[in-house]
């Protein structure tokens, strides 16, 4: 599999990305992807339009999802590829996880209204986020518009993360149980992009060591821009359980300029790889 242009995540507008699957699938191939997961943020609506487009551009569609999960009260992601989407548990964790973003981004408008002095932050949210339920993303891009901050930068530092005053804490699914739910639907489950979560080694070793225990088989390490000295800690936890590598450009949008799809570092030599678990 040396070689292989893949990518195991990226974003469409059935979450906060802004390419159509169809778009996506297209522009995948335009760079050359062989083997494509899309991940959008807990949902796998993308889909039905993507494998179209992926038949049409002869690209191998890997099924995916991006789901947000609590690890105790911290708030992590976990990417799922290779599920059986009409698996009745995937799906019902799936809608579990729609409600929990509906309710959140109702209660996300309430704070967002208050600390704004505006009105409509939510209704402002959903019509930028169209047949979806608005997320963080969206809400910056109505602040943006409402001139109540710079850029999406500006208006997750100010308003949308941990501890400001439109951040909600949401009853997401536990680690454990999205674990259990994606190898019952037949799939893989990954921890998604390692060193965003800016944890120590130690506290890396300690989700990675419990996400082992639950039954987790994946990190990311095939990322874009890290650093040498991140690169080597996450080859060395790889090493160090019983892991195999995946990973994406983690794409949202064409404005993105120093994201590509599929331009993410190749594994080293002799490095266990998701695809091979994936027997499709
Ligand atoms: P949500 O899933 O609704 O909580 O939104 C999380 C998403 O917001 C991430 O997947 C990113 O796409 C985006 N995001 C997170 N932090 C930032 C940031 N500082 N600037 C721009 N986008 C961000
Ligand atoms: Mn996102
Ligand atoms: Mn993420
Ligand atoms: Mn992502």
């Amino acid at each position: 599999m040396q070689g292989l242009v893949y990518d195991y995540h990226c974003h469409t507008t059935a979450s906060d990305g802004s390419l159509t699957p169809t778009e996506l699938v297209q522009l995948a191939a335009e760079h050359g992807v062989q083997s494509l997961a899309i991940t959008d943020h807990d949902t796998v609506a993308g889909y039905e339009e993507a494998i179209v487009a992926a038949r049409a551009a002869n690209i191998e569609l890997i099924t995916g999802v991006e789901l947000s999960v609590l690890w105790g009260r911290v708030e992590l992601h976990m990417v799922g590829l290779g599920m059986e989407l009409s698996a009745p548990i995937f799906s019902h964790l799936i809608a579990q996880q729609q409600g929990a973003r509906t309710e959140r981004a109702i209660k996300m408008g309430v704070r967002l209204d208050k600390a704004t002095g505006l009105q409509g932050a939510y209704e402002g949210a959903c019509a930028i986020a169209g047949t979806v339920a608005p997320g963080r993303p969206h809400f910056a891009q109505w602040l943006v518009a409402n001139k109540q901050v710079r850029d999406m930068e500006h208006a997750f530092n100010r308003f949308l993360k941990v501890g400001r005053s439109g951040y909600v804490s949401t009853p997401w699914v536990t680690l454990q149980e999205a674990v259990e739910v994606i190898n019952q639907s037949g799939g893989i489950a990954v921890i998604a992009h390692p060193t965003r979560y800016r944890f120590t080694r130690m506290k890396l070793r300690r989700l990675l060591s419990e996400f082992c225990t639950y039954g987790g088989k994946g990190m990311e390490i095939a990322l874009p821009r890290l650093a040498p000295t991140q690169t080597d800690m996450l080859y060395d936890c790889l090493a160090e359980f019983p892991l195999v590598a995946s990973g994406g450009s983690d794409f949202h949008s064409p404005q993105q300029h120093w994201l590509t799809l599929g331009k993410i570092p190749p594994l080293k030599e002799g490095t266990p790889f998701v695809r091979s678990l994936l027997n499709r």
